[in-house]
């Protein structure tokens, strides 16, 4: 078959980079590999694959850098591993372009959900349109784009415009983590010293109105010192 989606897994830890290379392979996707910042970048270029999934520790050069050096030539999607607890890394890497991200170490299943949801983004990028669907769901969660209205169960959960917005542009991307200057950016349109405190109170208020208990992730997850996530239905937890 040679409708395959190709992955580039670029990772220098041999048992790290055998391990995502036979999940891959085992759930159909075609794999090549490489293990240093520049055979990926040349591999890359060779191979145009549809998605590459990128350790940020590698020998050669920063992980960063190699995510700058690609969204110069192209969009093609990119899942960083970080084994890092900072979170600043992780959010630096999504600010420069990369589209996601896993902690090491990472399981089988959240590692195909991430694939999953960044390849499904892509393909709706390339489609041309944001939302390809006038409903979306999750858990007992349904937002109808065309009328604007979010309900849980049974019942309306009424939002402020703002609110509405950030809950929407979180479905559009769900499965995928958007950091906090990226939700402000594309709700406010500006970012300024009070903008995280604006978006967390919106968020609480969100949460609390969806009748989210505080720790409980369940429509919304929030990923101290990055961002929020929605879950989707297809993201296996
Ligand atoms: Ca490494």
């Amino acid at each position: 078959m040679n409708n395959k989606f190709r992955i580039l897994v670029v990772e220098d830890d041999a048992n790290i980079c055998n391990f995502v290379k036979t999940i891959l392979e085992t759930n159909n996707y075609q794999v090549i590999d490489a293990a240093s910042g520049g055979s990926g970048e040349t591999m890359f270029l060779s191979h145009r694959p549809d998605l590459v999934i990128l350790d940020l520790g590698l020998p050669d050069i920063d992980g960063i850098e190699f995510i700058r050096n690609i969204r110069e030539k192209s969009e093609t999607p990119i899942i960083v591993l970080s084994a890092r607890t900072n979170e600043s890394d992780k959010v630096e890497a999504l600010d420069t372009g990369a589209n996601d991200y896993v902690t090491k170490p990472f399981g089988t299943d959240e590692l195909l959900a991430r694939v999953r949801a960044t390849l499904r983004d892509s393909r709706r990028n390339a489609n041309g349109e944001k939302i390809g669907r006038s409903k979306f769901q999750t858990a007992d969660m349904t937002i109808d784009y065309e009328y604007r209205r979010i309900t849980v169960g049974d019942s309306e959960v009424k939002l402020t415009q703002i609110e509405y917005n950030i809950v929407e542009l979180l479905s559009i991307n769900a499965g995928r983590v958007l950091t906090y200057s990226e939700i402000i950016k594309k709700i406010w349109g500006y970012s300024d010293y009070g903008s995280i405190k604006k978006l967390q109170v919106n968020m609480a208020n969100i949460r609390k109105k969806l009748g989210e208990k505080p720790g409980e992730n369940q429509y919304i997850s929030n990923e101290l010192g990055v961002g929020y996530r929605m879950n989707d239905s297809e993201v296996i937890r």
